[in-house]
């Protein structure tokens, strides 16, 4: 049985092997320790390692977690990766320093309320349903250039584009299809992020590019 520490330093490790062979610097790779379902006691040893970054997919749960390691950690940036409801938009911005999921015009619209309101500009990456699946979130393909534009006019920071692709195939071309779709948008400086990759895959998704890699199960084990 593996150390929380040694999974990270083996995450770490396969992290600097992917940028050696893609010519990319690993400072450039954000690793993101997807800590949902697992409880404080099991986060705390990579915060106790130094590790700061973490993402969790719902809002309840991370508020439930979050500000006491925060009260230990002040310098964790907290990342929500899931799916959001635009009323939990003003509870998401207050919480997390960066936002995965920006989808579509009515979050769009939530999200530039209440960051007007909480006077807090929170980057965000804008999910696109990169393998048009009915039952998933994100954009559809088409609809990016408009959402892009809809972002910046409700003066939304663009962290970059996020997707998750489907299950059970080659993720590698889902990829590669973001990349383009970040460069024939034109995103570039701080909007140039990409947000893919988690435990199976997040190695791919450096050689074809991601900034932020999501990792859940590779560091933490199985969730229940
Ligand atoms: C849970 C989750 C992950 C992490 O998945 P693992 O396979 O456990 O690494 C990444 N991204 C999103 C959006 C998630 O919900």
């Amino acid at each position: 049985m593996e150390t929380p520490l040694e999974r990270l330093d083996a995450v770490h490790a396969e992290i600097a092997k992917a940028c050696k062979a893609s010519r990319r610097k690993p400072q450039d790779v954000t690793l993101i320790a997807v800590s949902k379902t697992h409880p404080i006691e099991r986060i705390d040893p990579l915060l106790e390692a130094s590790h700061r970054v973490f993402g969790e997919n719902r809002v309840q749960e991370a508020q439930d977690k979050w500000p006491q390691l925060r009260e230990r950690y002040p310098d964790v940036e907290l990342h929500g990766i899931g799916q959001l409801q635009s009323n939990k938009a003003e509870d998401a911005v207050a919480l997390f320093d960066c936002i995965h999921a920006l989808d579509r015009t009515s979050l769009v619209k939530a999200l530039g309320k209440a960051m007007d309101r909480l006077n807090k500009r929170v980057p965000c990456f804008v999910q696109v349903n990169i393998g048009s699946e009915e039952q998933k979130g994100g954009c559809a393909i088409e609809a990016l250039p408009e959402l892009l534009s809809e972002v910046r006019s409700a003066d939304i920071p663009i962290a970059g584009l996020m997707c998750l692709p489907p299950a059970d195939i080659e993720a590698a071309p889902f990829f590669a299809l973001l990349a383009k779709l970040s460069q024939d948008n034109g995103l570039s400086g701080d909007a140039a992020g990409l947000s893919m990759g988690m435990s199976g895959d997040y190695a791919t998704a450096v050689m074809l590019g991601a900034t932020h890699v999501r990792v859940g199960t590779a560091l933490f084990g199985a969730r229940s």
